[in-house]
C-alpha cells in the first residue's frame, strides 16, 4: 500500500493533515485520511510521515499488503519500534503472512525537537485517562515539562467508538462541550480531534472488531500522536495495568511509537480499584465518569464496565452523577455475563474485599455468583456449544441469535444454526424494530426452525425489543436457561396452535 500527497489542508472550520491511501494488494478503494481539528490548532499539526507508521504498518500487516511505502521520511528510532512491535505481534499470535517490506526514507538529521517540552494526555474519560490527569495535577508541578499542558480526545480513531458518530462541521464543538467540566475544573486546554481513521480501516467483521480492539487501537492512537508532533514532544496513553498482565493480546509496547521528538508513554502501576478511590475524591473527576461499552455520551449504568464503576463507587460509599440510577441492585450483578476481555474478571475480584469493609454483603454475593460464571469470550464460546449440543435433538434446525459474533463451527455438523436476521442463509443484521424481529422469527418458524437460542454475548436483544421478548417468552417454553445461552422450544407452540 502506498501513502502519498500528505499535506495539511485549512478551511474556516478545521485544519486537517491528510494523505492519500492506496491499497496494492487488497479490493479497497483508494482514499483520504484525515486528522482534523479546530483552526487554532492548525500549528499543532505534522505532516511528517512519522505520523502514518504506526497505524498504517500493522493495517498492512492484518490486510497482507506486500509493502508499505510512504512519501517523506521518518525518524529511525520510530523506524525501529514499529518494526520490533509489528514482529513481535506477528509472532505472538502466528499471523502466517510475511510482515510487509516498509518502503520510507529514514531521516537521519538531527531532528528539531518541537519549541520546548509539552505534554498532553489522551482523556476518554474513562477511569485510567481521568486518573492519569488527577494523579498528574496532585504531583508534577504545573512549571515542570512533564506536566500536563493539553488534553487530547479523538472520535474515528479511537475507542470507545460512538455508534452514532457522524463526522460533520459540528462534531468538534460538541467534543470540545463534553468536556467543558473538566477543562475549567483544571484549566488545561482540550483539542478536539477527529479522524476517518477507522473508516479507512475497518471491514465489518467480527475478526476486524477483535483485531481493533487486541492490536491497532493503540497504534491509530499513537499516529494520531504523531499528527500533533508539531505541539507535543510528550503523550501520555493511559491503560489498566490488569489489562497489559492478563491480556496478551494487549502488549504490543507503547514505547516502540517513540520517535526522536516525541515520547509515547504509559503508565500502569495502580489497580482500576485504587484509581476509582482517587478519582472518587475529586467531585468533577467522579461526576464526568464515562465508562460504558453500550453508549457514548452518557452510562447505561447495566454494562460490564458501568457496573464495576458503580459497584466499585458503593464500596467507596461515594455518589456520582454520571450514573442516573442510585442503587446498585444485586440481581442486576449476578445476570451480567462477564465475558472477554477475561482481565475484567480480575477487576472484579478486586472489589470483593472492598465490600465486605463496607459491609455490603449482598454485594459481595452477587460478584461470587458472577466470579463464579466467569470466563474468557473461548471458554463462554465451548460451554455454549456443549449447552447446544445436548439440549437440541440431533438434526435440529435452530435459530442462532447471536449477531454473527460466535462462528459454532464446534456444533455436530446434524445441527445447523440460523443467523438471525437472515437472508439468503446469511447473517443480515439487526432488527429495526420489534414488529421486524416477530415477523422473522415466525417466517423462520413456517420454514420448520425448530428453536431459538439466544447467546449471552448478544443477552441485549431482550432489552432493546421488549415485545420480541415477551413474544417469545409467552408463546415458546424455555428449555435451557442459564448464563451462557436462553434456548426457546419453538416447536411445542406451533403445537398447541394447532391444537386450539
Ligand atoms: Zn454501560
Amino acid at each position: 500500500m502506498r501513502i502519498d500527497n500528505i499535506r495539511i489542508e485549512q478551511t474556516s472550520e478545521c485544519a486537517r493533515l491528510a494523505a492519500t491511501v492506496t491499497w496494492e494488494n487488497r479490493a479497497r478503494a483508494q482514499g483520504d485520511l484525515y486528522f482534523a481539528t479546530p483552526p487554532e490548532y492548525a500549528d499543532a499539526l505534522s505532516a511528517r510521515a512519522d505520523v502514518f507508521l504506526p497505524a498504517f504498518g500493522l493495517l498492512a500487516t492484518w490486510y497482507g499488503e506486500a509493502r508499505l511505502k510512504i512519501e517523506g521520511s521518518v525518524c529511525p528510532l520510530l523506524f525501529e519500534g514499529v518494526g520490533a512491535n509489528l514482529r513481535f505481534l506477528r509472532a505472538k499470535e502466528g499471523w502466517p503472512r510475511p510482515l510487509p517490506a516498509i518502503e520510507v526514507k529514514l531521516d537521519r538529521t538531527a531532528l528539531p525537537r518541537c519549541p520546548g517540552e509539552r505534554t498532553g494526555l489522551f482523556l476518554s474519560r474513562g477511569i485510567d485517562s481521568l486518573f492519569e490527569l488527577r494523579r498528574n495535577l496532585d504531583l508534577v508541578p504545573r512549571q515542570h515539562p512533564f506536566a500536563i499542558q493539553d488534553l487530547l480526545h479523538v472520535q474515528g480513531a479511537g475507542f470507545p467508538e460512538d455508534p452514532n458518530f457522524r463526522l460533520g462541521s459540528r462534531a468538534l464543538e460538541d467534543i470540545t462541550c463534553k468536556f467543558a467540566a473538566i477543562t475549567a475544573d483544571t484549566g488545561i486546554s482540550m483539542i478536539p480531534i477527529l479522524s476517518n481513521l477507522r473508516q479507512i480501516a475497518a471491514v465489518h467483521t467480527p475478526h476486524f472488531a477483535r483485531f481493533w480492539q487486541d492490536h491497532f487501537h493503540k497504534a491509530a492512537i499513537a499516529s494520531v500522536a504523531h499528527a500533533f508532533g508539531g505541539r507535543l514532544s510528550r503523550i501520555i496513553m493511559a491503560s489498566g495495568c490488569e489489562a497489559w498482565a492478563k491480556a496478551p493480546t494487549l502488549s504490543d509496547l507503547p514505547h516502540n511509537y517513540n520517535s526522536s521528538t516525541l515520547q509515547v508513554t504509559h503508565f500502569a502501576s495502580f489497580s482500576r480499584f485504587e484509581k476509582t478511590r482517587m478519582i472518587s475524591e475529586w467531585p468533577v473527576g467522579r461526576d464526568n465518569i464515562l465508562v460504558c461499552t453500550k453508549r457514548s455520551s452518557s452510562n447505561c449504568g447495566k454494562c460490564l464496565k458501568c457496573l464495576w464503576a458503580r459497584t466499585a463507587l458503593a464500596a467507596l460509599g461515594k455518589e456520582s452523577e454520571a450514573f442516573d440510577i442510585g442503587e446498585v441492585d444485586p440481581w442486576v450483578i449476578r445476570r451480567l455475563a462477564l465475558i472477554t476481555p477475561s482481565y475484567f474478571v480480575h477487576d472484579y475480584d478486586t472489589l470483593l474485599a472492598p465490600l465486605r469493609a463496607a459491609g455490603r454483603l449482598d454485594l459481595v454475593a452477587a460478584v461470587e455468583e458472577l466470579l463464579a460464571w466467569a470466563g474468557p469470550w473461548d471458554t463462554w464460546r465451548d460451554g455454549l456449544i456443549s449447552d447446544l449440543s445436548s439440549c437440541l435433538p440431533a438434526g435440529a434446525r435452530f435459530v442462532l441469535v447471536d449477531d454473527s459474533a460466535l462462528q459454532l463451527n464446534g456444533l455436530a455438523e446434524d445441527r445447523r444454526a440460523i443467523p438471525f436476521l437472515e437472508r439468503d442463509g446469511r447473517y443480515w443484521g439487526s432488527p429495526p424494530d420489534d414488529a421486524t424481529a416477530i415477523a422473522e422469527l415466525e417466517r423462520l418458524r413456517g420454514d420448520e426452525a425448530g428453536f431459538l437460542a439466544v447467546a449471552w454475548s448478544s443477552a441485549w436483544w431482550f432489552d432493546t425489543y421488549p415485545r420480541w421478548s415477551a413474544y417469545l417468552r409467552e408463546r415458546f417454553p424455555r428449555i435451557l436457561e442459564n448464563p451462557r445461552v436462553t434456548v426457546f422450544d419453538l416447536r411445542r407452540a406451533a403445537e398447541r396452535s394447532t391444537a386450539a
